[in-house]
């Protein structure tokens, strides 16, 4: 029997995925594999919320192929050895794999066609958790935008592949002699799931309802209009169905683009959608191009400002206690669920950036531990657009206002009052304007922490000092 292996990266699913797909094609029996990455020994750039929400994933994926009569293979350590050792213990004639747009994700890739080759096994990737690869969306003269509206004209008018159904078969199950770990759990990196933590549901058929949620009921419609409002359900909430492959990005994209032609008066509310679509790319054809994002600003005339951040002030803001209701519920929201809304992530990331002069990767990091969505390339967007110093970035002069943000977007104090307990007997107008100088909203809430205006009028001076200075 010929062999081959799959290896599910972050493509958690047996619908449209392309890598798998074409090793079913090949003929061979698949042999399908998830290695445990032994990141705790490289880096802090997850936490337990993500990887609870990994453990349900590969439960779910694992589930679904025995449906299939297959079995998910568990390996735990270097990925290039653990999935060398495995196709020798299957005699697999190939592996597949569908490409990870990071940087470390592109290194094993790297690793593992050169042993791949040396080893004359043939090794097959594939192009799958986007619409269009980095190479593919290119300016007139074939290189890289540093702009997204001009990229996102050239990536909309792309033709977009149409989504392929889900596999029947892998064939035969590896032998009980191929042994594999249990599907893991938290303690297997030695934490437990923090008290009131409440996640979404991980898996394949939970993303594929939410997908049809958003893309069938009255949300993308309403998109335009409400996805700024954070305490409006108005957003797809399919970030962390993105990040883990739960649902495809073509069956996603082709689905929003059939309803806008059937119901017209959802038409607008689709486009924008598909606009932020595009916008997760453009960040990932930056981290492609310019890898060096992960180190330093992307617009080199910020390079020589200085972020002293203020003493202390880190914890107030990850526990959200800084005393602006805002940008607090954000944290607590972030704490709990592993998701911010898009509006409030803008605002807590410009407070930190702006208003307590924390380098952005001070809390692109804590993002990263928090977020289950938490994706390198989106979320060092994120931050670095909204301290000032990234692609589109708001000019570093234009710096929000927590209150009028919180005016403009939560005047009822709805959201606020959502996640903040101890605000709710707080009138909403109370919620717009600071408190007096010194003075708390209730007892039990801390006053604010600092004067905006006068942060304000700091970082524009950081700002002016080290602007153009290398
Ligand atoms: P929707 O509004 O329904 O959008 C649909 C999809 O489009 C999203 O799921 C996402 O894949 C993409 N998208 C939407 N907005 C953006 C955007 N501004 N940039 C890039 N892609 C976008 N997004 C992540 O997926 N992972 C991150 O780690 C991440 N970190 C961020 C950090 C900061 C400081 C900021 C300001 C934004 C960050 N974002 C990140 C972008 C955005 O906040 C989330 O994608 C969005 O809130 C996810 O919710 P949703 O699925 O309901 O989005």
């Amino acid at each position: 029997m010929r062999t081959v292996l799959f290896w599910f990266r972050r493509d958690f699913r047996l619908t449209d995925n392309v890598g798998l797909q074409r090793a079913v094609e090949s003929g061979a029996r698949v042999v399908p594999v998830y290695v445990l990455s032994d990141w705790k020994d490289e880096h802090g750039w997850t936490g337990p919320k993500r990887q609870h929400f990994l453990c349900g994933c590969i439960e779910s994926l694992s589930r679904n192929l025995e449906t299939l009569g297959s079995r998910l293979i568990i390996r735990s350590g270097k990925a290039v050895s653990e999935l060398m050792k495995l196709a020798e213990e299957v005699k697999a004639e190939a592996i597949y794999f569908n490409r990870d747009p990071d940087p470390f994700g592109k290194q094993v890739e790297a690793q593992l066609a050169a042993q791949c080759e040396s080893a004359g096994l043939r090794c097959e990737s594939h192009k799958d958790a986007v619409l269009h690869e980095s190479a593919e969306v290119l300016t007139g003269t074939g290189g890289p935008y540093r702009v997204y509206t001009p990229y996102s004209k050239n990536w909309l008018a792309l033709e977009k592949q149409k989504p392929q159904g889900k596999v029947k078969s892998l064939g035969p199950a590896a032998e009980t002699a191929v042994t594999s770990l249990p599907v893991p759990t938290l303690a297997h990196w030695g934490w437990t799931l923090p008290e009131g933590v409440k996640l979404p549901e991980p898996g394949e058929r939970a993303a594929r309802e939410r997908m049809k949620q958003f893309v069938e009921g009255p949300r993308i419609g309403l998109y335009g209009q409400q996805r700024d409002v954070p305490s409006i359900h108005g957003t797809s909430t399919i970030s962390p169905d993105l990040r883990f492959g739960l649902i495809s990005i073509r069956e996603l994209y082709w689905r929003v683009k059939e309803r806008a032609l059937a119901d017209a008066p959802v038409a607008d509310g689709a486009l924008k959608y598909v606009k932020e679509l595009a916008w997760r790319e453009f960040y990932m054809a930056l981290l492609h191009f310019y890898p060096e994002v992960l180190e330093r600003d992307f617009n080199p005339d910020y390079a020589a400002v200085e972020w002293p951040g203020r003493e202390g002030a880190f914890e107030r803001w990850a526990e959200g206690r800084t005393g602006f209701p805002i940008v607090d519920s954000g944290m607590r929201q972030l704490v709990q669920t592993g998701w911010m809304h898009n509006r409030v992530r803008m605002i807590v990331a410009m407070f930190l950036t702006k208003d307590l002069h924390f380098h952005w990767k001070v809390g692109e990091q804590f993002f990263h531990q928090h977020l289950i969505d938490a994706e390198i390339a989106c979320n060092n967007g994120g931050w670095q657009w909204s301290a000032g110093t990234g692609a589109d970035a708001a000019p570093y002069f234009r710096i929000q206002n927590p209150w009028s943000q919180t005016k403009r977007y939560d005047p009822e104090g709805i959201y606020i009052r959502k996640w903040l307990p101890e605000l709710r007997e707080v009138s909403p107008a109370r919620l717009l304007e600071p408190p007096a100088p010194g003075l708390a909203l209730v007892s039990g809430y801390p006053a604010p922490m600092v004067d905006h205006t006068q942060e304000r009028d700091r970082t524009m001076a950081r700002f002016a000092a080290g602007k153009g200075k290398r």
